[in-house]
């Protein structure tokens, strides 16, 4: 089961970039199934009116049942004061089962951070080459599962990569995405350091090219059951949730991810591999 971790979908309404016009998915599509793709989490691009960009994304993946897994996209300062309304609605009206704030935008505010306890969604947080704040965001929120895609940076800045590699390895709660990231040695590094258990395959297409960016996860030569971790175990055991109303992922033709005992589906990971960091260390 391959599951890209971080793709986009729809319409922007800035017209100003590429990731603020158009995410076209039949292309995405296209590519993604011929590369072997078997599930996607979509995110909108960037909007000036989230609650609509996400209401349109729910639409639109909704035309292909069972493929897409919609992440509800926030503007944690212009959404101020509506956020868990935001992502409840996007939760209970679309299924969808996570949040993406991008700190182009703004980074992740304590009421973002309860929406996402609330609702025991994982975040994907772009944190734009400042991976600081994750140091911030992790021990606050030690039951919040962080994604950073990018392993910290899209504009190859090698030294938030480096620091991202520390704090997955570091923080239970903090995974990272390989998403167009172009330095293959910080791919090795971040499992080695951290371990398979902490990287998620992720395309963040349709403007990367989801095959290419699967084979980068392929060259790393991990053993199959690590390499299975990372092209969708990690992801689906991220997905998995349990809170009411809610129903764990179906989406399970090899019957690994089956189980969905409640502890599992909400605890941040305390049992992965080489982040077995004290419980009191982890707090200071
Ligand atoms: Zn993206």
């Amino acid at each position: 089961m391959i599951v890209d971790c971080h793709c986009h979908a729809g319409k922007g309404d800035r017209m100003t970039a590429p990731w603020n016009t158009i995410a076209p998915i039949k292309s995405y599509l296209r590519r993604a199934r011929a590369a072997g793709i078997d599930m996607t989490i979509a995110i909108p691009p960037f909007h000036s009116n989230y609650d609509q960009a996400n209401d349109e994304l729910g639409q639109l993946i909704a035309k292909y049942p069972g493929r897409f897994v919609g992440f509800a996209f926030v503007h944690a300062i212009r959404d101020a004061g509506h956020i868990r309304e935001m992502v409840g609605r996007a939760v209970k009206k679309w299924r969808f089962r996570g949040i993406k704030v991008h700190g182009f935008d703004a980074m992740p505010t304590r009421e973002v951070c309860e929406a996402a306890r609330r609702f025991r969604l994982p975040m994907l947080v772009d944190v734009v080459s400042r991976p600081e704040v994750v140091d911030m965001l992790a021990p606050q929120y030690p039951d919040v599962n962080f994604i950073i895609p990018h392993l910290g940076s899209y504009t190859d800045d090698w030294k938030a990569h480096q620091q991202v590699i520390y704090q997955i390895a570091r923080y239970p709660n903090v995974y990272a995405d390989t998403s167009a990231v172009r330095q293959f040695d910080y791919l090795v590094q971040a499992i080695k350091r951290a371990g398979p258990r902490k990287l998620l395959f992720g395309s963040d297409g349709p403007w990367t090219h989801p095959g290419l960016e699967l084979h980068k996860i392929r060259l790393l030569g991990l053993p199959p059951d690590q390499q299975a971790m990372v092209l969708g175990g990690n992801a689906l055991r991220l997905l998995r949730r349990t809170a009411s109303g809610q129903e764990p992922l179906k989406v399970t033709p090899s019957g690994k991810h089956h189980e969905t005992s409640r502890s599992e589906a909400v605890a941040p990971g305390p049992r992965d591999s080489l982040s077995q960091v004290p419980e009191s260390e982890y707090h200071l």
